[in-house]
């Protein structure tokens, strides 16, 4: 008996069953632009071998006009349709499925070729786009309508048309970019044309047996996007031509509400999905911060939909769907949703990884083979780095110590799971502790290693972390004055106004842990919704909330400093930072760059700006926290170099500059692949 009988039902769609209710989503990896078709084929075909349903292949562009930057990937020529042959193949030989996404950007498509309903750009990039006339519309659907019969040509399963996130078929649906006058505009009839068009010329290219699934945008949190209505008519609309299955997208991309951040609760918009539900006949798919079998049973069990999708869990974990058929959920790595390794990474041009797994799209190069000499390594540190060399060394056939001088295992990440909106890293410190346990790997907590202690080891890996940095202020030994470290670990009283020296990922942290008061939004959905302002669909179209965001008042006054005089949060995560900032600010927290910090007194922190240290200011304050970055603590490597003895120094212990834990994570996988 399983614990997932939703989840791992089959689904029968006529022409073909799928084997569970799992589909991974459509991901924007970059590996289709490294042209190395091994490197793709191998990445799906790892997560088809992992037991997903079906997988969605990153968006296909079906024209140069319409590729979300220059040069994106898409079904061109024959020798595509060759390379893609690759991928389906091996997708197939380890018994899974695949659909290929077609992904028409609009106004959305990164450069002046971008074409779309009406010349409305859009705020998140630089292009105008030409408005299309009759024949320029023609030739899109025709290209898209190729592009489908072209994938059918290279062994896919299927294709997943998109029509949500304020791409191409999206913006003809609403006024807010759709200002035509002729048959494309206008009335709902004449906006929906173009998206049924498309999936009745696509279903027409590829024939009965092949699936066809339609993203929707069923919530487009968006001023003036879709009414509920209009999301049902389309629904029936395009299940009348010919669709199989559709999804759920939530939000354009333009929207300032957070839709999958790890802030987001969990299963946030599952209900947008449910109201559709009993409206078309064909199955449903609902998406968006589901990252559990657990989540995701409890989804389906409540007739939120007939199918989830997770895309982001694959990255973490390849073997997601056949853990949980095990019954080892517990050792499925989690995503975070810290979008750090994975959309940071497509934003910033680089290929995707994953903050949890670093293979994630290195699985040709980044390998973990069966070691040659099974050797005995010690690990001091059992924060991300250390964890995560140890699971490595200990699947590779090394016996595995970690010496840890806390009582308990994750380091810095148990600071990070204190911080309202970052509860996910509970999970993430739970899975390394069932990971740890699984693997046999033996755990001296409460241990401050030493060098006698170490040297009968064969390797021995310093993760020792960091120390808080001395930012040397004049009066930071009064008593008015705390480090991060006592406050997120909770062990110190704070005061009513407090002044925060430092603004990197600690210092906004900080505020987001001292602006909150118990309730966290993550973890109350009605909450959240209130304070970004997520209404319903059916009462304002977009689904934004009429009276907007709704925070609650914060519990403290909070001011946020840095040296540099630059946008407070601009280093954060390329897709997050916009996140934290909003957030902070909803909650009146003031935000100061281009201080001189002069010196603490019992009134608060005395401020200068500029090289003269000119316009001196007093930040009024209770309590001032210090969050002024790190460096690394290496005394037991030194101590060891003393001695003789040859060691690993990794993470914050070797490099503490803006160190996190992608790449103390990294870094730990990585030394251990050669141990
Ligand atoms: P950081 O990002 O390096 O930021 C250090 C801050 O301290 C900066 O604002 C810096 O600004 C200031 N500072 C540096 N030297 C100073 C000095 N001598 N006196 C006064 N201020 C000084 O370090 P962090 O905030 O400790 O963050 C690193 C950790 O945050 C990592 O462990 C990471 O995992 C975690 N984290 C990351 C994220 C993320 O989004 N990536 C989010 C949360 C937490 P000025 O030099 O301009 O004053
Ligand atoms: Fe999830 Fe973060 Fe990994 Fe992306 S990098 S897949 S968000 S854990």
């Amino acid at each position: 008996m399983t614990d997932y009988p939703h989840l791992l039902a089959p689904l029968d769609l006529g022409f073909t069953t799928l084997a569970n209710r799992v589909l991974m989503g459509s991901m924007h990896t970059g590996l289709e632009e490294t042209r190395d078709w091994d490197r793709v084929a191998t990445f799906y075909a790892e997560r088809a071998a992992g037991g997903v349903a079906l997988m969605v292949t990153g968006g296909m562009a079906p024209n140069s006009e319409g590729g979300v930057f220059p040069g994106a990937a898409g079904l061109f020529t024959d020798q595509d349709i060759a390379n893609h042959r690759v991928v389906t193949d091996r997708v197939h030989g380890a018994g899974g499925k695949i659909a290929m996404q077609i992904l028409h950007a609009g106004r959305y498509a990164y450069g002046p070729e971008c074409v779309a309903p009406s010349p409305v750009k859009s705020p998140i990039s630089p292009f105008p786009p030409k408005e299309l006339d009759e024949e320029g519309i023609e030739k899109q659907i025709a290209d898209i309508a190729t592009a489908a019969a072209r994938a059918r040509e290279a062994g896919y399963d299927g294709v997943e048309v998109m029509g949500s996130e304020g791409y191409f078929l999206n913006q003809f649906l609403v006024t807010h970019t759709n200002k035509r006058t002729d048959r494309w505009g206008g009335s709902y009839e004449n906006r929906m044309r173009l998206p049924v068009e498309v999936v009745k010329r696509v279903r027409a290219a590829v024939g009965e047996d092949f699936i066809v699934i339609y993203r929707l945008s069923m919530i487009d949190l968006v001023p003036d996007g879709s009414t509920w209505d209009e999301v049902v008519r389309l629904a029936k609309a395009i299940e009348r031509a010919g669709a199989t299955i559709l999804n759920t997208g939530i939000g354009w991309h333009e929207a300032r509400i957070p839709t999958i951040a790890t802030s987001v609760p969990r299963r946030a918009f599952s209900w947008v999905t449910k109201k559709l539900m009993g409206e078309v006949a064909i199955p449903l798919i609902t998406s968006n911060r589901i990252n559990t079998p657990d989540v995701a049973e409890q989804v389906l069990s409540e007739g939120c939909a007939d199918m989830v999708s997770m895309a982001r869990p694959f990255l973490a974990d390849s073997q997601f769907v056949a853990k949980a058929a095990r019954g080892e959920a517990a050792l499925i790595a989690p995503c975070i949703a810290c979008n750090q390794a994975c959309l940071d990474h497509t934003f910033g041009g680089k290929i995707s990884s994953c903050l949890v797994n670093p293979r994630a799209c290195h699985e040709t190069e980044l390998q973990y083979r069966p070691a040659a000499i099974s050797k005995r390594i010690a690990i001091v540190g059992a924060g991300p780095a250390g964890m995560s060399t140890a699971l490595v060394a200990a699947e590779r056939g090394h016996r595995v110590t970690i010496f840890e001088k806390d009582n308990r295992i994750g380091g810095q990440l148990n600071m990070a799971r204190e911080v309202p909106g970052k509860e996910e890293f509970h999970g993430l410190v739970d899975w390394y502790a069932a990971s740890l346990n699984a693997a046999g790997i033996e755990l001296r907590l409460g241990k401050t290693a030493d060098v006698g202690a170490l040297k009968e080891f064969d390797e021995v890996v310093i993760a020792t972390g960091v120390l808080p940095r001395d930012p040397d202020i004049p009066g930071q030994d009064g008593p008015n004055v705390l480090s991060y470290i006592d406050v997120l670990r909770g062990q110190a009283d704070v005061g009513e106004r407090v002044a925060i020296v430092g603004a990197g990922g600690i210092g906004f942290d900080v505020a987001e842990f001292l602006v909150h008061g118990d309730e966290s939004p993550t973890e109350d959905l009605a909450l959240w919704k209130t304070e970004w302002g997520v209404g319903d669909p059916s009462e304002t179209p977009g689904g934004l909330a009429l009276a907007g965001p709704q925070p609650d008042p914060p519990t403290r006054k909070v001011t946020l400093l840095q040296r540099k005089a630059e946008k407070l949060g601009k280093r954060l995560g390329k897709t997050t930072g916009w996140i934290h900032r909003s957030a902070l600010k909803m909650k009146g927290v003031e935000m100061i760059g281009g201080v001189n910090y002069e010196r603490i007194d019992r009134n608060g922190l005395h401020v200068s700006f500029g090289e003269a240290r000119e316009s001196p200011k007093l930040i009024e304050a209770d309590t001032v926290v210090l969050c002024a970055g790190q460096v690394p603590e290496r005394s037991l490597a030194d101590a060891l170099a003393d001695a003789g003895i040859g060691c690993h120094v990794i993470g914050g212990a070797d490099v503490a500059a803006e160190l996190d834990a992608k790449r103390a994570i990294d870094q730990g996988s990585r030394l251990a692949a050669g141990l």
